[in-house]
């Protein structure tokens, strides 16, 4: 029997400590040094478990890299800039961005490109991808480690992977929910299930003052993890200067009840704690969580916008078109279907967003104007 897999490490642990809290199951099923969803295996593209805009087409990662080319300029082009990817994936969107951005020689020369990546394996794809436009990347475990300058900042599908924490409504008040061994599992293949915290410990500190009336069963979410991480890119902007494009799935407009965890086996939903290390686990991004951490961190925010309004103004169609003056009749079809699929409001158009956050007196970036 292989009792060397995730499922069997989370269950000595729960044995141990008691049952997790959702974000430390997250964490562990994306993030385990060896059994982690995201550590062991490149999960995009048609043949695995789900496909992201940059590997629908390359006019998301070149109108991005225009994006990054009008913020330079608007920094008055400083020689050195660190443009920076958090979860670069398979660096498909980095690599569409820097030839895009080579229509600008001097932002070429003056880019220093950082890939915040904690997946060994998707690294060697990164490297892969942009080894015929770089001389050499660098890799980081943590925005942290990034050192200090003006900076262009990028983060496609890159929030809804860090680990939130869920509270739950029951008659006695909110309870935080945790995740525990199925008593009816066996040691051999454990199972797990969601329980309630007993007793008000900290579940109730999650629930924003709004919602503390939401009927019994309600679920509410929060991610500490995204918010100390858009923190941190608002304190960055602030004190070096830049600007930051969040692009992912999720709401605008304050915290709501709901359960938005999911995951994901070969582009089918899967129940989310059936198979950890196996399956893409997300949620939901908050907005206006984000940008409320990043401004408490000293930086602008501006928009959320639909990802469809932003690629729009962003001159999506247009480059759809140019495209398609090049194209024979089948990839011209291709090119209709990826920019269907990028803009329309039954796709990503409207579920997607897209968050700008910049340096104070920056002013909105290019997409964001009122
Ligand atoms: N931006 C890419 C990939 C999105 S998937 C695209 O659009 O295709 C999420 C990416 O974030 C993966 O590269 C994953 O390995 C990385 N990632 C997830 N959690 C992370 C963390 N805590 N720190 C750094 N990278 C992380």
């Amino acid at each position: 029997m292989n009792t060397d897999t995730l499922a069997h490490a989370l269950a000595r642990r729960i044995t141990l400590e008691g049952p997790l809290t959702v974000s430390a199951f997250m964490a562990e099923a994306l993030g385990h040094p060896r059994h982690g969803y995201y550590m062991k295996q490149d999960p995009f593209g048609t043949a695995g478990d789900f496909t992201t805009a940059p590997e629908i087409s390359q006019m998301f990662g070149e109108l991005i890299g225009l994006w990054c080319a009008d913020a330079w300029q608007r920094l008055g082009m400083p020689e050195t800039v660190h443009l920076i990817e958090l979860g670069p994936g398979r660096g498909t969107l980095m690599a569409d961005a820097l030839r895009a951005a080579s229509v600008l020689p001097a932002l070429r020369a003056a880019v220093r490109v950082h890939l915040v990546e904690t997946s060994p394996v998707l690294r060697e794809r990164q490297r892969v991808a942009l080894t015929p436009l770089l001389a050499q990347p660098l890799w980081h475990n943590s925005l942290d480690d990034i050192p200090p300058g003006p900076s262009l900042i990028i983060a496609n599908e890159f929030f809804d992977a860090l680990p939130i924490r869920q509270a739950q409504r029951t008659v006695q008040g909110w309870s935080e929910r945790l995740v525990d061994l199925d008593p009816d599992s066996g040691e051999d293949a454990p199972r797990f299930r969601f329980v309630l915290e007993r007793g008000g410990g900290p579940g109730r500190t999650l629930v924003p003052e709004s919602l503390r009336d939401s009927p019994v069963d309600s679920i509410i979410e929060q991610s500490p993890a995204s918010q100390a991480v858009a923190r941190l890119l608002g304190a960055r902007l602030a004190a070096q200067g830049g600007a930051a494009l969040i692009i992912d799935y999720g709401y605008d407009g304050g915290p709501v009840v709901g359960d938005t965890l999911q995951a994901l086996r070969k582009h089918a939903f899967a129940p989310v704690l059936e198979s950890p290390g196996d399956a893409d686990i997300t949620a939901h991004v908050d907005f206006a969580a984000l940008a409320a951490a990043a401004r408490a961190g000293g930086a602008q925010s501006h928009g959320p916008v639909t990802q469809g309004e932003l690629l729009t103004r962003l001159g999506v169609v247009q480059r759809a078109q140019a495209l398609k003056r090049s194209a024979t009749p089948k990839q011209a079809v291709d090119i209709d279907a990826a920019l269907e699929r990028l803009i329309g409001a039954q796709a990503m158009g409207t579920l997607f967003k897209g968050l700008a956050l910049t340096s104070p007196g920056f002013g909105p970036p290019a997409g964001f104007e009122p």
